[in-house]
């Protein structure tokens, strides 16, 4: 079944390549949540990512401050005019970041496996015409990864993108999670209208790895990159080992050779 989309036609930001969403993991105060913004829109970013709701793979981790958290991606949107985003894994969430006006939503990895939790979002999301990002599930499976964007989009939302954030696996390797690059490659191949991000973050695990992650996902073509970005990287109270000051995110941007692939056919 094909996805039945519209473009994202995200307002005030023009859809070139890359589509860049930068913010840190977590929003863990008002100040740095304020910082890092004001950061990143010196920087040239427009669309502010940060988690409020954290899955964490063991408890006893910073699991975000929630709904205390949604006034800051207000103050963001307002003060500073930039589109905010975050993670939603249940319909609670998804109904708190509606009411708050958060622009962007997303659907983590770990949420994306469980087609119950997926259709629950899905359902708090019936009506409602907000962009939604799906992540692939943390294990390799590109059904399981195109039936969560197939619950959502049968649920009215045409404004969809898919996140690569890797694979999960068992063995030691220079990625937190296996890209696995054949596995986007195929999804857009079914679904050529589905704008596609990266997030070299999640894949890569650390800092020296955002740049090289970020040029593959260029060359393969995809639209969008999704980075995680601190204005104390060293001091995040979660994935600090991956994330990038602003000033370093521009410089990777910068850096990038952008290759229009359509126009070499
Ligand atoms: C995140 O984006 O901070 C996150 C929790 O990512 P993932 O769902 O890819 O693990
Ligand atoms: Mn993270």
């Amino acid at each position: 079944m094909a996805l039945d989309l519209q473009p994202l036609n995200l307002p005030g930001i023009d859809p070139v390549r890359p589509l860049l969403i930068a913010g840190p993991c977590s929003a863990e105060t008002e100040e740095q949540v304020m910082t890092t913004a004001n950061a990143l829109h010196d920087a040239g970013c427009r669309i502010f990512r940060a988690g409020i709701w954290k899955p964490r793979t063991r408890p006893g981790g910073f699991e975000g401050n929630g709904i205390a958290a949604l006034p800051w991606l207000r103050r963001v949107h307002e003060e500073l005019d930039m589109l905010t985003a975050t993670e939603v894994a249940t319909a609670d969430h998804v109904r708190a970041a509606l009411d708050y006006g958060v622009d962007i939503l997303w659907i983590g990895a770990r949420t994306a496996v469980d087609p119950f939790a997926v259709q629950s979002v899905a359902n708090a999301l019936e009506g409602e015409d907000i962009p939604v990002l799906v992540k692939n599930p943390v294990n390799p499976e590109i059904d399981l990864w195109q039936g969560a964007l197939e619950r959502v989009n049968m649920a009215g939302i045409r404004r969809l993108g898919a996140i690569h954030r890797g694979f999960s696996y068992y063995e030691r390797n220079i990625y937190r999670n296996l890209p696995m690059w054949h596995i986007p490659v195929e999804l857009k191949k079914r679904e050529p209208e589905l704008p596609l991000f990266c997030d070299p973050s999640h894949i890569g695990g650390k800092r020296e790895l955002i740049a090289p992650l970020c040029q593959h996902a260029m060359d393969l073509g995809m639209d969008g990159l999704i980075v995680e970005s601190h204005c104390n990287p060293e001091s995040a109270w979660s994935d600090a080992a991956q994330q990038v000051t602003p000033a370093a995110l521009r410089a990777i941007v910068d850096s990038l050779d952008i290759v229009n692939l359509s126009g070499s056919e």
